[in-house]
């Protein structure tokens, strides 16, 4: 096995204590393997060993490593996890299957009208700003509302709202990053509560260094890079 295989059968391992440990059940929580900055065939290795969710920061990159996989691996499935332009969005429907980063109202309509264009149905995750080191996601709880009511108006029927997505701040201090998590998890509660008729059930939320904490805090998906990958150039 090489060392992408073994961290892989080790984060799993992880993944199912931690769920345990939180009461949790096995298998409420996905893996999500951030290959950004890693090589094709770190993906395609990984994918030997069973991986089928992979998760980029760029729409370029993601394109040049990703486009023609699902041919050769027709459960391969991308996330697309960093900030999107305007102008990748045509890319980034091209080739991947969930939009986890949205972060603002203007990119979803631009979405709509990518993915019409080519009659494809987009995941898309709401990416809400819970710490203060980090700068992406929505900044109110009013503009991410908005967000979701637009979808929730019929305004974009090839998005399919199904949850939400958080980085927590980069630090040590382990009650800020628990925070974060918290209020991505109550959140959505809420906004569940407010637009019954959107799936918005995921979590995503953990990172290598924080997903044990946001496991405990109701995470359904962790994104995970350098603990499987190992440490970016
Ligand atoms: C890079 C990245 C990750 C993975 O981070 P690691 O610390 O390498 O596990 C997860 N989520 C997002 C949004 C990222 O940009």
């Amino acid at each position: 096995m090489s060392s992408i295989q073994v961290n892989l059968e080790t984060i799993a391992a992880l993944i199912r204590d931690a769920e345990a440990k939180a009461g949790r059940k096995e298998g409420s929580v996905t893996l999500l393997a951030v290959s950004k900055f890693h090589p094709r065939e770190s993906v395609l290795d990984a994918i030997a060993a069973g991986q089928m969710s992979f998760g980029e920061n760029r729409v370029q990159e993601a394109f040049e490593k990703f486009s023609g996989m699902t041919a050769l691996h027709p459960h391969v499935a991308l996330h697309i996890i960093g900030t999107l332009q305007r102008n990748k969005a045509a890319k980034a429907v091209s080739v991947a299957s969930c939009i986890e980063s949205i972060d603002r109202l203007e990119i979803l309509s631009e979405l709509e009208k990518q993915c019409a264009k080519i009659n494809k149905l987009m995941k898309i995750f709401f990416e809400y700003h819970t710490g203060e080191a980090t700068k992406s996601g929505f900044k109110t709880y009013d503009e991410l509302c908005k967000a979701v009511q637009f979808c929730a108006d019929g305004n974009a029927p090839h998005l399919v709202p199904s949850g939400f997505m958080t980085m927590a701040p980069f630090t040590d201090d382990e009650k800020k990053v628990r925070a974060s998590f918290i209020m991505l998890r109550e959140t959505a509660q809420k906004l569940r509560a407010q637009f019954p008729s959107l799936p918005l059930s995921e979590l995503s939320m953990g990172m290598s260094g924080d997903y044990r904490i946001a496991i405990e805090e109701g995470s359904t998906q962790v994104r995970i890079g350098t603990a499987i990958f190992g440490a970016r150039a």
